[in-house]
């Protein structure tokens, strides 16, 4: 079976008749790349907990995060939803990998959508090609959900630098960053305000130990009298909050693209075992219950992957996404639990231990219904809709 999928290549191909043959020859080739490079190092990276640094470069290498963007700035101008499919190969065959790739990625986007010419030549292009990291700084101890509550400040002093004092916490890619997009309060609201690692008086706390996505780093920042010269404001001072937003919509789609991934290769381990396992003289693939199962797993990653996609097509034609953005993630981040419930439990006793690695899908899908917005506050989002 080729690691891209043929449910990916039939919406690829609708999606863009006129160059379905280019990109689904595009992926196909990607498919097999990170089935040969990510997919064999992804339980050791699991294991130990290792940086997926190395991977993350290889995938970079090929192209990647740069998939979007404009060729001027060292792009490939391809369409969003190449990039969506891309994340969901990777988060197939690595989700600690495809994690820190889509944060970074969120950054990627802000840049480009809210930063200025000066800030896409010094630090976009660097970005997409994968030369320099980036990290998202919004959360803090206080300050999760309710992201408005954050007490972080920036002040814009006299020698023409924004002093920030605070921290944050649970932050993707910290310490290996080069970049930090963060968000502080400031006279007029908020702000986002890139802080290169070196800043003096920036630093990062001890790293957290996790559940799943064991190879991605998470850990908090501390802001003691962090002077960054004013030029590193993205945007305008007071309408960081909304760029916050309109980042996590885009940001949304990648972690649904991953779930999708996720929940993919917990149902192709699923189908390989339930036709070796035998019990009462049969194969589990024999079993109506084992079938009806399979049939689920099989029929919401279709309808999950499908509102990714669209939400996808949305944004790369740039109408509005948001919503559908949230219905995505949403439904793609807890269908791929359900999907991996049920491969445990078809792998029975043994889909419970390490040496199965069944129960790695279900760990990393976890934080995917908690990061960039939980689904509760998914179905605020959605459900205000309903009622504006
Ligand atoms: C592995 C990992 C990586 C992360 N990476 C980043 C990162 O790179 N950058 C970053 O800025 N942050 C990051 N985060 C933080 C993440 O975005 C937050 O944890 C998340 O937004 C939830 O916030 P919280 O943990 O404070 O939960 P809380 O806001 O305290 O929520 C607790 C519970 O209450 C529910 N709840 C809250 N408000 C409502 C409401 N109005 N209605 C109904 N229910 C509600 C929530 O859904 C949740 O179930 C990361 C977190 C983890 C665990």
């Amino acid at each position: 079976m080729p690691f891209y999928t043929e449910d990916q290549s039939k919406i690829i191909s609708n999606l863009f008749p006129e160059r379905a043959e280019e990109y689904n020859q595009l992926l196909e080739s990607f498919g097999d790349f990170v089935e040969k490079e990510i997919l064999p190092t992804a339980r050791t990276i699991d294991k130990q907990g290792i940086f997926p640094k190395e991977n993350m470069d290889k995938i970079f290498r090929q192209g990647f995060t740069n998939i979007p963007y404009p060729q001027d700035l060292e792009g490939l101008g391809l369409p969003y939803p190449i990039y969506i499919a891309c994340m969901e190969l990777v988060g197939k065959a690595c989700a600690s990998t495809a994690i820190s790739l889509a944060i970074h990625g969120t950054v990627c986007d802000g840049l480009y959508r809210f930063g200025n010419r000066e800030q896409h030549e010094k630090y976009l292009k660097d970005l997409i090609t994968g030369r320099k990291l980036a990290a998202f700084g919004l959360t803090e101890s206080n300050a999760g959900s309710d992201a408005r509550a954050m007490t972080t400040q920036a002040i814009l002093d006299s020698s023409g630098h924004w002093k920030i004092n605070g921290s944050k916490m649970y932050i993707t890619n910290s310490a290996k960053a080069d970049y930090y997009f963060v968000f502080a309060k400031t006279d007029k609201g908020y702000a986002a305000i890139l802080v290169p690692n070196e800043t003096q008086g920036f630093s990062w706390g001890s790293n957290i130990t996790k559940m799943g996505l064991r190879g991605s780093s998470l850990m908090g920042l501390n802001f003691d009298n962090v002077l960054v010269p004013k030029e590193n404001l993205v945007g305008e001072n007071g309408e960081g909050f909304e760029y916050a937003k309109k980042m996590l919509f885009g940001g949304r789609i990648t972690i649904a693209a991953l779930s999708v991934g996720i929940a993919q290769a917990a149902l192709e381990k699923t189908i390989t075992y339930s036709k070796e396992r035998e019990a009462f003289g049969k194969h589990l693939s024999e079993f109506e219950i084992t079938r009806a199962k399979v049939a689920d797993m099989m029929t919401e990653i279709h309808g999950a992957r499908l509102m990714t996609y669209y939400a996808a097509l949305l944004k790369g034609r740039e109408q509005d996404f948001g919503i559908e953005a949230c219905e995505a993630k949403l439904y793609a981040t807890e269908m791929a639990l359900r999907v991996c419930n049920h491969a445990i439990q078809i792998h029975g006793g043994y889909g419970y231990t390490d040496e199965a690695d069944v129960h790695r899908h279900w760990r990393d899908a976890k934080l995917m219904t908690i990061g960039e917005g939980t689904s509760e506050i998914m179905q605020v989002i959605i459900s205000g809709k309903a009622f504006e």
